[in-house]
């Protein structure tokens, strides 16, 4: 058996109870309630309301509200009684009542009538609640939205549609020309550039059906004045349920950015074409001029060969000149060749084996190197590189060459190492050699460019300026540093 239910109250009793009930409910509340009769005459005032308005019960209860209400409001309290006896409730809106202490307070209020026994309006209860708080939040949010220099709008996201531009702050104004009104009627969609609008109708298709929550993009808008201008859009969705969405847009003009990007890929492409011209002319011209050359060094052969005797001892130095001089400009023509060669006749890249390379290199120069007593010591493995196979033997050749032939009174010691860091393989030629002015370690990379006469070392000037083109061709860089106990040596790093 359970408990004995408790009789129910019948009758007027209930209706005390429930009374009582409301009344704990009105006393308690937070938002300050008060009732008034048909005239506006207070009749109850609950402790939210005191502490509101600052005046008592005892104060207020038998006086009219519109000590409550402020000189040019008073018609609206007026207002809201002939509107509740006619039957209405008044929803919260926003209003403006006055304190005791004669502040003026921002405040949401509602109003909703109060029955007699018979079911008549016997008087009115408002319930008001301070706003100050959530207006001073929404100033401060506005001022923000004001105050930043981008270009904000809250935009409507819907399907099929650019949407609308739903507020804007004074930046996008600003920004794109318009005033508010005109942008409030614009659709995002008429200033866009046609050429970016796909692209962007994708993007708002996927923020419409949530697919994603923002996107950026980088797009051309039409100004008031007509002018094109290129800005850059983050499109953010906006945490609410409301149907249709709505996204944050957040707007900067990069017209600048993109003019300095486009003047730099033009200068660019202009620069490679000069480029390749320029590889095109030195192919051409190194090749047209080696047919004439190779006949001028047949014809002093043969003078030399068929009237040489004849010569007097002066004559026979000058034709000898004359066949030195020609065999030196076929040398410095055919390395003009070959460093225009590097750009043109690269062959396709694969993966290349440096020590396969610098093997290769020695065999060519072991002549030499027997001829030099030169000792050549490579330290440690070598990588594997991503190029051209006969540009790295060519620049091995050159280096180690180079180490050679600019040895001091020591015989030469060339010593090849690497190394690998920071994403990339350094390689290192070090010799005992002459060694090099620091002051010109730039220059010697340089086409033609030599340190010394022709009479001290022989040579064209080019074989560095074609090895800083084969490492520069593989996205590295070339230096030279003076070694540890004199000569020189020359690093290479290529990216991994
Ligand atoms: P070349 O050897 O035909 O003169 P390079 O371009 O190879 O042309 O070298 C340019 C100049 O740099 C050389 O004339 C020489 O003065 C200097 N040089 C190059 N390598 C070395 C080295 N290992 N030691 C000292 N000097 C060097």
């Amino acid at each position: 058996m359970g408990e004995p239910t408790p009789p129910v109250p019948a009758g007027e009793e209930r209706f005390a109870i429930e009374s009582e009930h409301l009344a704990a409910i009105v006393r308690s509340s937070d938002d300050a309630i008060l009732s008034k009769d048909r005239n506006a005459i207070i009749q109850s005032w609950n402790e939210a309301a005191e502490r509101l308005y600052g005046y008592t019960a005892a104060e207020v209860v038998g006086k009219s509200v519109a000590i409550l209400i402020p000189p040019e409001r008073q018609g609206e309290e007026l207002e809201i009684v002939a509107r509740i006896l006619a039957g209405e409730r008044i929803e919260h809106y926003e209003t403006e009542r006055v304190a005791k202490d004669g502040t003026v307070l921002p405040v949401s209020l509602a109003a909703s009538p109060i029955h007699g026994a018979n079911g008549e309006i016997v008087g009115v209860s408002t319930q008001a609640r301070d706003v100050s708080e959530t207006r001073r939040a929404l100033r401060e949010a506005e001022q923000r939205f004001e105050g930043v220099p981008i270009g904000i709008a809250v935009i409507s996201v819907e399907r099929g549609s650019f949407g609308k531009l739903l507020q804007v702050n004074s930046e996008m104004t600003r920004l794109m020309g318009y005033t508010p009104e005109e942008l409030a009627r614009l659709a995002p969609g008429e200033i866009t550039h046609p050429d970016d609008a796909a692209r962007e109708r994708v993007l708002i298709e996927e923020l419409a059906t949530g697919a994603r929550g923002s996107y950026a993009i980088e797009k051309r808008n039409r100004h008031k004045d007509g002018h094109w201008m290129w800005i850059g859009v983050t499109m953010s969705l906006l945490e609410d349920e409301d149907s249709p969405r709505a996204a944050l847009a957040h707007v900067l003009d990069i017209t600048e950015r993109k003019k300095a990007e486009l003047a730099l890929a033009t200068a660019r492409e202009n620069l490679e074409r000069s480029n390749a011209e320029l590889d095109q002319f030195a192919y051409v011209a190194s090749h047209d001029l080696k047919e004439p050359l190779i006949l001028l060094s047949a014809y002093a052969r043969m003078l030399d060969e068929k009237y040489g005797e004849g010569l007097d001892e002066e004559g026979r130095t000058f034709l000898g000149h004359v066949r030195h001089e020609a065999g030196r400009m076929k040398a410095m023509i055919d390395d003009l060749l070959d460093y225009s060669r590097v750009e043109t006749r690269a062959e396709e890249a694969c993966t290349v084996d440096l020590r396969e390379m610098l093997d290769t290199a020695l065999r060519t120069l072991a002549p030499r190197i027997e001829e030099t007593g030169a000792r050549v010591e490579v330290q440690g493995p070598l990588p594997t590189v991503e190029g051209s196979p006969a540009q790295f033997e060519r620049l091995f050749r050159n280096l180690i060459a180079n180490a050679i032939k600019f040895h001091s009174d020591n015989p030469p010691v060339v010593t090849v190492s690497t190394q690998r860091g920071d994403g990339e393989w350094t390689v290192c030629v070090r010799d005992n050699g002459i060694g090099i002015d620091p002051g010109k370690n730039e220059r010697i990379f340089e086409v033609f460019q030599r340190l010394h006469s022709q009479d001290e070392y022989g040579g064209t000037g080019m074989g560095l300026a074609i090895c800083k083109r084969i490492v520069e061709r593989h996205g590295g860089r070339i230096w030279v540093e003076p070694a540890a106990g004199g000569g020189s040596t020359f690093t290479f790093a290529l990216p991994e």
